[in-house]
Formats: structure tokens, C-alpha cells, sequence
């Protein structure tokens, strides 16, 4: 894992956009249950513009684009935002935003990403999700895009809780369910931290920025390496049903399975019936659930 490095918080005002204005002609009172933290430190913003590596014929995909703040940066850059806010106040502002800027390349659909059809936004063959993302969605978006979604993006570049990031991009002996989940479908990386004080209204903790590559296996990824996606997520989570018991314990009773044979099974990977779940990698769990499947 990269060592990610800290962007400093604003200090002077310099960096910091002049959200001000807008906050008062529109008379915003952020909704704390939507999630609206509005980013406003030009150098977070520059990050992960950066890292999104955007190309003048990229298709973005930005979940909760607020008042615009991000949208604007990537619009400049790319042929299209497709931008889905849920808040149909935010939907009127940005849309007055983006007219007074004369950015025309910005599709606004108001509905919650959750529950919005594919058919709503088309989504394109090849195409980039990019998002401040509201912090109660993080794991059901995650999981939208790198499970069940007809076409996964090319990439993902979200902003996160810090110690969300940090349990996504977890290694052995530190692994934890959500990293197993991230990590079988993609390649997961943190980019920087953010200060808490890179938004307005200031959140409680501190953010990263945290990269998602999907491997492109299969088109729906039901089956991985001939393993159906739901027998191995039914062996990780008996794995870790009891996080401080040992994993035969774990295992032959969430599996119904007869304690020796579980551990002959466990012993023929390579892994000791006293180890932990969070002892062990991704690949570690695909070698026991293809036994599994062989029973
Ligand atoms: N991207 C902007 C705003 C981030 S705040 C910025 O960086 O400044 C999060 C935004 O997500 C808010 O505008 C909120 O209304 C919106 N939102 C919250 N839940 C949503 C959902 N389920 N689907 C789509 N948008 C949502």
C-alpha cells in the first residue's frame, strides 16, 4: 500500500472557494441527514480531479453534486457529468450554478442513487465514478458499482471516512469483511487524507480520498474463477461471524460442517484451524471456498 500524504488543511483563505454568496441567495441550511458537507478547499478539489485522470472524451458519473463545487472542475475536463443529487432544492441551485457559469455538458437527475434505474442515467460502455460522497451511503454505493451495475467504471475516485478508507484498503492480519468485499471485486488505494476542516459544514471525523479499480472480470461478476460470487461470500462471513474466535470455530458452525473435516479443509490451504479471519488475504478465501464447493 502507498503511503498516502496529508492535504493540509485550508489555513489561509486563499485556497478556500467563496461559497458565501451562493449560501445566502439561496438561503442554504445544509441537511445533516443528506449528508451535505460541501467541499470547499480548491487544493482537495485539485486531488481528486488529479487522480480521477480525466480525458477530454470522459464520461463522469458524480453522485451528490451539492451546490457544484466538484461538477464545475469536472466539467471543464471532460465531454459529460452525469450528476445524481437527491435534494431537489440542490437540483434548482445547481442547475441556476452551471447556467451562470455557461457549463452546458452537465446532465442534473434528481433521485437517490440507491434507487434510481440504470435506465434513468444509461450508462455509458466506458465511464468514471467521481463523488464527494454523503457518508450514510458509502458501503451500499460501493457495493452498487462494483456489484451490481451492468457496466462497472473504469475507476472510482471517492471521498470517504478516513477510517472507512482505512478498514477498505486493510491487509492481512488486519483484514475485516468490508475489505474482503472491496478487495475480491477491485484494487483499492488511499490517496491522501483530508481534513475535516476542507468542508463546510466541518463533519465530526476526517476524510480520505480513496481510489477503486474493478477487476473487469465477467460482466456481472456472479461467478469468479468458476466460483459463484455467493458461496464465497457465504464462507467470508462465516469466517468472520465471531471476530475473536478461531476460525474452525467460526467456520464449521456457520457452515454446519463437521469440526475434523474443517480442519483437514483448512490444513490443505495452508492455514492453521487456530488462525483468525483477519489473518487472512483475499486469496486465502477464494482457495477455501473452492474446496467448499467441491464437498
Ligand atoms: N459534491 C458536493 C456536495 C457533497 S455533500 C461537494 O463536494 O461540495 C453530499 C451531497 O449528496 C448533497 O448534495 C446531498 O443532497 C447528496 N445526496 C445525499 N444522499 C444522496 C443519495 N442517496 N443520492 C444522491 N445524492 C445524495
Amino acid at each position: 500500500m502507498d503511503v498516502a500524504r496529508d492535504v493540509a488543511c485550508p489555513k489561509n483563505l486563499m485556497s478556500q472557494i467563496p461559497i458565501g454568496k451562493i449560501i445566502k441567495k439561496y438561503k442554504i441550511r445544509p441537511s445533516k441527514g443528506l449528508g451535505q458537507n460541501f467541499l470547499v478547499d480548491k487544493r482537495v478539489l485539485q486531488k481528486i480531479v488529479a487522480t480521477a485522470e480525466l480525458k477530454p472524451d470522459d464520461i463522469v458519473l458524480e453522485i451528490g453534486p451539492g451546490i457544484g463545487n466538484l461538477t464545475q472542475e469536472l466539467a471543464k475536463r471532460v465531454k459529460k457529468v452525469i450528476a445524481i443529487e437527491k435534494d431537489i432544492k440542490m437540483v434548482e441551485i445547481l442547475k441556476n450554478v452551471l447556467d451562470e457559469q455557461g457549463i452546458q455538458n452537465v446532465e442534473i437527475i434528481n433521485g437517490d442513487i440507491l434507487k434510481i434505474q440504470n435506465s434513468k442515467f444509461k450508462i455509458q460502455n466506458s465511464y468514471k465514478v467521481v463523488a464527494n460522497l454523503p457518508y450514510y451511503i458509502t458501503s451500499p454505493v460501493i457495493r452498487l458499482f462494483l456489484e451490481k451495475v451492468e457496466v462497472k467504471p473504469q475507476q472510482m475516485v471517492l471521498m470517504v471516512q478516513k477510517e472507512v478508507a482505512q478498514r477498505i484498503v486493510a491487509q492481512p492480519p488486519d483484514m475485516n469483511l468490508l475489505a474482503v468485499s472491496v478487495q475480491f471485486y477491485a484494487k483499492p488505494e488511499i490517496i491522501s487524507y483530508v481534513s475535516k476542516r476542507a468542508f463546510w459544514p466541518s463533519p465530526k471525523v476526517d476524510s480520505a480520498i480513496i481510489k477503486i479499480i474493478p477487476r473487469q472480470f465477467g460482466k456481472k461478476a456472479t461467478i469468479v474463477g468458476n466460483l459463484p460470487r455467493e458461496l464465497f461470500f457465504k464462507v467470508v462471513r462465516a469466517g468472520f461471524s465471531h471476530p475473536r474466535k478461531q476460525l474452525l470455530n467460526n467456520l464449521a458452525s456457520g457452515l454446519k460442517l463437521d469440526k475434523e473435516k474443517m480442519k483437514e479443509w483448512l490444513l490443505k490451504n495452508n492455514i492453521q484451524p487456530s488462525q483468525r479471519a483477519e489473518t487472512l488475504s483475499v486469496e486465502d478465501w477464494l482457495n477455501l471456498a473452492k474446496c467448499f464447493k467441491m464437498k
